[in-house]
């Protein structure tokens, strides 16, 4: 058996007639930039968060980095923000000017650690920035109260984690805004790069509408140094086709995870904490292992595809040297980069197939 990481085939499959219709229908209209699908997805998904905006953008990475700019963070403000994440949630802090405090995650549901926030706010510190990483929901009942008593803006990064709750509030509504991305890889992915900011916040709303064309709410008339950012109508239009099945193929994929934290047995296995009262969307299916470069290379010999998200934490990529944080001082981040591994997980995954990976974890020899 060969199980590839990520198949969108049976995904894809089910909607091709979909996607053809809405291509054809957007090729013939002939409007490309900014129009009625962008508009439709925009009302569409922020009525799927039950939130007041969405803004479409070019990527996940421009959605967090306006979010930022259009909410007044900026040189000199410190951003807290989980030292476990992608680079993105961090590159769009360090974009505004403004410095990313890291904090470490819960070594077991690797999400930032609420109790960790408190001891890293000084008079700068102006807004958490919270990610829901591997589709798991970081608490937000602790963080707010945290925000709350500080004052403190919260952002949330949603990237992974597309329809996740908290106590029934869906992600990406707790704080002044969220930024999403659409990457093809994500549980709502667009067919190339695509995102949006969500927000209830009107002023925000409309600076991230003004930013993400060039800094125009009028066109020819530039209200701030914008960028060009757009959501084009095309992957807007596969966006609208793709939600509606966002809940099935979540509920697939929650599915899976089920099955597979049941039949993992293998006390060398380290598995997520699912935190109380969330529903998690399972963007990806993390274990730890001590020996986790040997469990990889083993499940590969045995066909089974894995990943490592991510295989260097924030502070010691090259790139954030100048952060000036030495290996150590961050043991729970290093921790997870050295050992996390994350196992196939997509929609439409076989009962076989699920089965033959826990099989093959199983089985992974304790000495080795
Ligand atoms: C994918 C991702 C992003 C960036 O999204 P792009 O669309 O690739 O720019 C940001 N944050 C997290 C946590 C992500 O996984």
């Amino acid at each position: 058996m060969n199980i590839p990481f990520v198949n969108f085939s049976p995904m894809h499959d089910e909607i091709s007639k979909e996607i053809e219709d809405k291509f054809k229908t957007i090729y013939k209209n002939n409007w490309f930039i900014l129009g009625k699908e962008v508009e439709s997805f925009e009302d569409e998904f922020s009525d799927y968060c039950g939130v007041k905006h969405c803004i479409g953008c070019g990527n996940g990475l421009d959605s967090l980095h306006l979010m930022l700019r259009a909410a007044g963070i900026g040189k000199g403000d410190e951003v807290i923000v989980p030292s476990n994440t992608y680079i993105a949630t961090v590159l769009a802090i360090s974009y505004v000017g403004a410095k990313p405090v890291l904090v470490e995650p819960n070594i077991n549901t690797y999400n930032i650690n609420p109790d960790l926030i408190e001891d890293s706010i000084t008079s700068r510190t102006k807004a958490i920035m919270v990610v829901h990483l591997y589709g798991q929901v970081a608490q937000m009942d602790k963080i707010m109260k945290v925000a709350e008593k500080y004052n403190l803006m919260v952002f949330e990064d949603c990237a992974q984690a597309h329809g996740a709750k908290f106590k029934g509030k869906v992600v990406g509504t707790f704080g002044k805004a969220s930024g999403y991305s659409f990457y093809p890889g994500k549980n709502l992915g667009a067919l190339g790069d695509a995102g949006a900011v969500l927000t209830n916040d009107d002023d925000v709303c409309e600076k991230v509408r003004a930013l993400r064309n060039y800094g125009s709410n009028k066109k020819y008339y530039n209200e701030y140094q914008g960028y060009n950012s757009r959501l084009d109508e095309l992957q807007a239009g596969f966006l609208s086709v793709k939600l509606n099945y966002l809940d099935k193929w979540n509920e697939d994929r929650k599915k899976t995870a089920n099955i597979y934290s049941k039949g993992m047995v293998n006390n060398e296995i380290e598995k997520v904490q699912v935190i109380e009262g969330s529903n998690p969307i399972w963007h990806i299916y993390p274990i730890r292992c001590k020996n986790r470069n040997g469990l990889q290379q083993y499940l590969k010999e045995n066909g089974v595809n894995t990943l490592i998200h991510y295989p260097v934490p924030i502070h010691l990529q090259k790139a954030y040297e100048n952060l000036g944080i030495k290996k150590g001082a961050l043991p729970i981040s290093e921790k997870i980069a050295n050992e996390v591994l994350s196992l196939p997980i997509w929609y439409g995954m076989k009962p076989n197939e699920i089965e033959y990976v826990i099989d093959k974890v199983n089985k992974w020899n304790r000495k080795a």
